[in-house]
């Protein structure tokens, strides 16, 4: 599943492409996403010139006239620029054509992503009113997490990947950046202090800096690639090692489920 580091990865690799381009034709060949595509789409976009390529959580916001093109890609979805479009393979649902003949095309073998539109100001869709802050926002920072967290008898894991309280983290990298803080997933978020939580934050933008660097090197394959983008692996210490010893002290890294989700740590290096 693309996390907050491909998008923002997908992002780089679109905006110089279609950013100050004017939109000329749009074919939606399936319009079955997560919700339909809306069928005055091509009145929104065509004609409008694409005025920035913004990034809300996992949701790219292309400012067009007046409003914004939302894309979300959801579990498998994908974006890629062409010069000289390929044949349309199974899965590629919209084209989206340029006036310097560019297209951009949305490709999603499970149909869970979103191709949508958001009107002016984009903050108010329903889809991203709720959001909290994005972690690389000053906004957030370890008291904004103290001060958030003084009421939540929920586990720290979960807080960090509830969407109301800060965006983007998915479950690779809230595990990461757990162990990173040797903080045990499990540990109710109201019984941190104040200084963990600072460690905390720190941890959650290394890890996510360090994942959104690594897509810097696959940039390339945004643009007239074939294939699949990949996803980045970084070298993780915990996540989805269940078994297998720990890179800092050599003790079994443990697996308990959270949530609907699995949590990796070292019992270790990381204290409740
Ligand atoms: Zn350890």
């Amino acid at each position: 599943m693309p996390e907050l580091p491909e998008v923002e990865t997908t992002r780089r690799g679109v905006a110089g492409r279609v950013v100050g381009r004017r939109i000329v034709g749009l074919q939606v060949y399936d319009s079955r996403l997560r919700w339909p595509v809306p069928a005055d789409l091509g009145s929104r976009l065509l004609g409008y010139t694409v005025d920035a390529l913004e990034r809300r959580s996992k949701y790219l916001l292309f400012s067009v006239g007046a409003g914004a093109l939302l894309v979300h890609l959801g579990m498998t979805g994908s974006l890629r620029v062409y010069t000289q479009p390929p044949p349309r393979v199974l899965h590629d649902h919209v084209d989206l054509v340029f006036d310097d003949d560019t297209v951009l095309r949305y490709h999603d073998p499970r149909r869970f992503g979103a191709m949508l539109w958001a009107p002016f100001p984009v903050t108010a869709h329903p889809l991203l009113q709720w959001l909290g802050p994005e972690p690389f926002d000053p906004a957030f920072d370890g008291d904004y997490l103290w001060r958030a967290t003084r009421s939540r008898t929920a586990a720290i894991k979960l807080a960090l990947m509830d969407s109301r309280l800060v965006v983007g983290i998915g479950n690779i990298y809230a595990n990461e950046a757990l162990f990173r803080a040797g903080i045990r997933p499990a540990t109710p978020a109201r019984q941190l202090s104040r200084p963990r939580l600072h460690r905390l934050v720190t941890q959650v933008r290394d890890v996510l800096s360090e994942a959104i660097a690594k897509g810097g090197s696959t940039l390339r394959d945004y643009v007239d690639a074939a294939g699949e983008p990949g996803y980045f692996q970084l070298n993780y210490y915990v996540y989805a090692l269940t078994g297998e010893l720990c890179r800092v002290c050599g003790s079994v890294i443990r697996q308990m489920r959270l949530g609907a989700r699995s949590s990796f740590y070292c019992a270790r290096c990381q204290r409740p």
